[in-house]
């Protein structure tokens, strides 16, 4: 009966962002974005109330089920070690992975969302291959990573304005990556300071306003890890949506990434109701309890329809042999689901953390901060 009662609620959430969604349609900048690109080679066309995949476009409502941050392949080499010696992905990549997709294409899995920022090995043709092989929608990042002591920053991140990294990945968006024709579906970042430091100010601000120019979601990894003092993660967090606000970013072009590393459930709380996307990403077998724990905390507060989970799995590691240990995305189908129907969640809410939300999240759609 409980469980009825919020059922309901969630309906009438769905049926009120169904609503929101529509009527932001109509009056979305993006049209008139598309319509300005000239030289882009292509059709103005309004690719708003779409997701964009690896494969182009595709309705937001023919997603199903996602996994909204996964990694295929990475090389997590140093960026100058990367720079020094490139390394292509070698053709055994598609055998070592293809089962783990198909795996999961079996369970039901029908998109998912490859977070490996620009500089720790993206690859866009490999994940359109993959998409093409597997039969799921991908998608696929721009951005900027300065996480991680700036182990993966290029020394053109450090260079460039934030105005000149912005034209890097609207160019992206526009003519497609490095010459593939893949487009970017969100923006990746990578940041880790609470005090943000002038790098990570730029490319937050870089960031903010490919969003504007695009309609393209902001997922930052967002730092420092769980091993801090409670409340720090958060706090970076709300940094980050600080400084987006006042480039007239709403927080519901922002996905926390990593979220689960903060503590203090207030703080999920807290950023979901300013409307930000509180993602808990990294699910492991044995976490069952945890990532109940996390979530039934935000179905209580009402904000199921600001929850993101995924498992931070995979990845078929550059220059490892066979790609070292690859971990496989089963585990949030065969361990977490039934943990969430243990504790009583329904349909209707599995649905709204694995379809509907990502479905919203991954949206294009430019969402201006309301003053
Ligand atoms: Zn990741």
């Amino acid at each position: 009966m409980r469980r009825k009662i919020a059922t309901q609620e969630l309906k009438g959430a769905w049926r009120m962002h169904r609503r929101e969604f529509l009527g932001a349609l109509a009056t979305s900048p993006v049209m008139l974005v598309m319509s300005g690109c000239a030289g882009s080679g292509r059709a103005a066309i309004d690719e708003s109330g779409s997701v964009m995949t690896v494969l182009g476009p595709v309705d937001a409502g023919t997603l199903g089920m996602t996994l909204i941050h996964e990694h295929l392949y990475a090389d997590l080499r140093p960026y100058a070690e990367q720079a020094g010696n490139p390394l292509s992905p070698p053709a055994e990549v598609v055998d070592v992975v293809l089962p783990y997709l198909r795996d999961i294409h079996r369970l039901g899995c029908r998109t998912l969302v490859d977070c490996t920022a620009t500089t720790l090995g993206r690859n866009p043709a490999l994940i359109r291959q993959l998409s093409e092989a597997s039969g799921l929608h991908m998608l696929t990042v721009t951005g900027a990573y300065v996480a991680a002591g700036g182990r993966f920053t290029p020394s053109y991140v450090l260079d460039e304005t934030d105005a000149q990294l912005a034209q890097r990945s609207i160019g992206e968006w526009r003519n497609g990556i490095d010459g593939t024709g893949v487009r970017p579906g969100l923006i990746k970042l990578g940041v880790e300071n609470d005090l943000l430091g002038d790098t990570e100010r730029k490319v937050l601000r870089a960031a903010a306003r490919t969003h504007l120019q695009t309609g393209l979601v902001i997922a930052s990894h967002t730092g420092p890890w769980g091993d801090v003092e409670p409340g720090r993660n958060g706090c970076c967090a709300f940094a980050q949506l600080e400084l987006l606000g006042a480039e007239g970013v709403a927080p519901a072009a922002y996905v926390w990434v990593h979220a689960q590393n903060e503590v203090q459930a207030s703080h999920h709380v807290r950023a979901a109701r300013d409307g930000a996307w509180v993602s808990f990403d990294g699910f492991r077998p044995g976490q069952e309890g945890a990532y109940v724990a996390l979530i039934r905390r935000m179905w209580e507060e009402g904000l199921l329809d600001r929850v993101l989970v995924s498992q931070d799995a995979g990845w078929y590691s550059a220059g490892q042999p066979r790609g070292g240990e690859f971990k496989p995305f089963t585990p949030l189908f065969t361990a977490l689901i039934p943990a969430l129907r243990d504790a009583g969640f329904d349909d209707e809410d599995l649905r709204t953390l694995l379809v509907r939300n990502p479905a919203r999240a991954f949206t294009i759609r430019v969402r201006v901060r309301q003053s």
